[in-house]
């Protein structure tokens, strides 16, 4: 079968890249071509990049280099417009790409536009670039600053631990509207407060009015001296959908249909963060976890189309909340499918073990999945706890 066909990958983070490759391998010697969009030539880990801010160094890892030998052409440049109906791309250096399918896999950053003063005088963890300049700060402070990180969720606690565990002469303050770890069960939520202690990190629960030069102010009135500040909380996509006349919900992720295509542009699939999800048990959240396996579930819809087949719908439902705690202790979260706690979880020793297990999987999978059909490991979704997604 030799087809005529060209698909265009918008994005090389963890679900771009997993689409491109499965697909590849899904589409080898059939004529179908694949172009693979990204604005660095380095694959980012963003699962590491709390890692980073903490001084440590990853592994240079080339986009080219991960895709060699799939036949996937790989395109330096940042997509700048989408005209869906001409079904076309453009680049930042001018160049258009005309495609017959398109997967929009742009993922999300942190959002510092909504708390004046984030976007100016806090760090965040969306790029490498940023994440050392962090760091870089970091290396400035004196012994007993105070180092702020900003939201309590499962981002913002291992960020605080690892700086905390890095650096044991800052004072590091975690700010979180909620209790860190509220998503978590009973047990788990106690063992990572006792990592929190352990490591010296200080917990304020209120919320953030206003990014300082030198604190972080509260809703109370209270200040928090802050020599440095990151910002882990809120997240914001990509304009480019909204921009293009891609149908978007009220956050600028593509709306989807069951099987992961825009509801207004079929021939574009969405995956990954970018992607408005829902389920049965309710609306998927932007992790990793759930991204991959749309990632192959799109990889295998745009095979299955190509051969004339008909599109299933996705099905997923979460099963764990890995949290590193630092790099000699991490606690894992078993859930149902909707992402609340089972009784079961790891701490300690086993779990920086399974951590670093997750955290390095995607890239071992995108090595294997050149030469086999490698899948992610999905959990169909079994009966969720919360009340049905009708209800919210
Ligand atoms: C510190 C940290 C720890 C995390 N830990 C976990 C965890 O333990 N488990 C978990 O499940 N999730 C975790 N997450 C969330 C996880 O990283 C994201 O859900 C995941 O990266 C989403 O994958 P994605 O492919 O949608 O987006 P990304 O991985 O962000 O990739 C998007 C890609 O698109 C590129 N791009 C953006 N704009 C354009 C453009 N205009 N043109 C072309 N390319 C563009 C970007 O440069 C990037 O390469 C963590 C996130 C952070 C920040």
């Amino acid at each position: 079968m030799e087809l005529d066909h060209h698909v265009v990958v918008l994005g090389a983070g963890y679900t771009g890249m997993f689409a491109a490759i499965r697909l590849a391998r899904r589409t080898r010697r059939t004529g179908v071509r694949i172009t693979l969009v990204n604005p660095s030539a380095r694959f980012t880990e963003r699962l590491r990049l709390h890692q980073v801010a903490a001084g440590q160094e990853l592994a240079h890892l080339r986009i080219a280099d991960l895709v060699a030998g799939t036949g996937i052409a790989f395109v330096r440049g940042r997509a700048t417009a989408i005209d869906p109906d001409g079904r076309t791309v453009t680049i930042d250096d001018g160049t258009r790409l005309d495609y017959d399918t398109l997967v929009y896999a742009l993922g999300s950053a942190t959002d510092t536009s909504r708390v004046p003063g984030a976007d100016v005088h806090a760090f965040t963890l969306n790029s490498p670039q940023v994440a050392v300049r962090f760091h870089d700060r970091l290396d400035g402070l004196a012994a007993g600053d105070t180092v702020t990180v900003c939201g309590g969720g499962l981002t913002g606690v291992e960020a605080a631990t690892e700086v905390a565990e890095a650096r044991p002469d800052l004072n590091v303050t975690l700010i979180s509207a909620t209790e860190p770890g509220a998503m978590m069960g009973d047990r788990a939520r106690a063992h990572l407060h006792g990592s929190l202690r352990r490591l010296g990190v200080a917990v304020v629960v209120g919320r953030v009015t206003e990014v300082l030069a030198d604190a972080v102010e509260l809703e109370t009135g209270e200040r928090v001296a802050s020599a440095a500040c990151l910002w882990t909380t809120g997240v914001a996509v990509s304009p480019l959908a909204r921009e293009s006349g891609i149908a978007v919900d009220d956050r600028g992720l593509i709306v989807v249909d069951a099987t992961l295509r825009s509801v207004s542009h079929p021939e574009v699939h969405a995956i990954g963060d970018a992607a408005a999800v829902r389920l049965g048990w309710g609306r998927v959240h932007g992790t990793c976890q759930s991204g991959l396996p749309t990632a192959q579930h799109t990889a295998d819809t745009i095979a299955r189309l190509l051969r004339g087949k008909q599109a299933r719908p996705f099905r997923f439902g979460y099963f764990h909340q890995p949290v590193s705690l630092g790099r000699r202790d991490a606690v894992i979260q078993f859930t149902h499918a909707d992402d609340t706690p089972r009784r079961a979880y790891l701490k300690g020793r086993a779990a920086v073990l399974y951590k670093e297990f997750v955290s390095g999987s995607p890239v071992k999978m995108y090595r294997l999945g050149k030469r086999v059909n490698v899948s992610t490991i999905v959990s169909k979704g079994g009966r969720a706890t919360r009340e049905p997604a009708a209800a919210r």
